[in-house]
């Protein structure tokens, strides 16, 4: 145990030039193990992908592909949204959970893109941050997933989680956390990098039971549940630093 603390104590001594050759590390390591990430949320269209990910809030991706299953055949545009019967709205997404807030923000934004943005989902950042519900995250999945565009990093629970314990950030705002992983991530990688990191905390790096053992990133992480010793650390930390220099 007293091994396992000195240990951990040993990444509080790491430069700002050594998290980025590890974060380097990471970025490279992330895209062998999970080469064509994908969202598992379905959608057709920019406007089907925006409520999709409104409604994926606190809910599984597969309840919300089997709810937009049928939402998706009965109303197929932003002006269909923004008629539609807030009760009967409700009752329709009701099993996503949290289905008021959610009625709100749908029938919401697509008022606002019916009135603002001719009936098409706007296509950049601060115009999809001034949609009601609508936040960095949500506004990121929209631009990476619909339009292709790299505008910051999608961060949801599984990105903040495992960014904390690789401790790529020392934030616990999700729009902070956003700001520090631009900057250690080059932007040609933003787009995978979340969904990576998305992939990494729901396939290994649990909530409650990260899979270290299996983890391809145990030599370079300081929450590693795995015994390192400060030296392994320094040659971790180290290898990282020559395989970034291209030694
Ligand atoms: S080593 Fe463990 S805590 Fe660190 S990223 Fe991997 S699974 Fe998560």
């Amino acid at each position: 145990m007293k091994k396992e603390t000195s240990a951990k104590k040993a990444w509080d001594h790491e430069t700002p030039e050594q998290l980025r050759s590890r974060a380097a590390e990471i970025v490279r390591r992330l895209k062998k193990a999970y080469p064509h990430p994908q969202i598992a949320l379905r959608f057709n269209n920019p406007l089907e992908l925006l409520v999709a990910t409104i409604l994926s809030a606190q809910c599984t991706d597969e309840r919300v592909n089997m709810v937009t299953e049928t939402l998706f055949r009965k109303y197929r545009s932003a002006r269909d949204y923004a008629g539609a019967n807030p009760i009967e709205f409700e009752q329709e997404i009701k099993s996503t959970g949290f289905f008021r807030n959610k009625t709100k923000s749908v029938l919401g934004a697509c008022k606002v893109i019916v009135e603002n943005f001719g009936g098409k989902v706007p296509d950049s950042m601060d115009d999809l941050l001034t949609l009601p519900g609508v936040g960095r995250k949500t506004a990121n999945v929209v631009l990476e997933n619909g339009y292709g565009t790299a505008s910051g990093i999608v961060v949801d629970t599984h990105v903040k989680r495992v960014a904390e314990r690789l401790r790529l950030s020392e934030e616990s705002d999700p729009d902070k956390i956003e700001t520090g992983l631009m900057k250690l991530v080059p932007k040609r990688s933003w787009i995978d990098f979340g969904k990576q990191m998305i992939c990494h905390g729901r396939r290994i790096c649990h909530a409650r039971r990260p899979k270290c053992g299996e983890c391809v990133l145990n030599d370079i992480c300081p929450s590693s549940t795995l015994a390192l010793s400060p030296s392994s650390i320094q040659t971790a930390v180290r290898s990282t630093d020559r395989l970034r220099s291209g030694d």
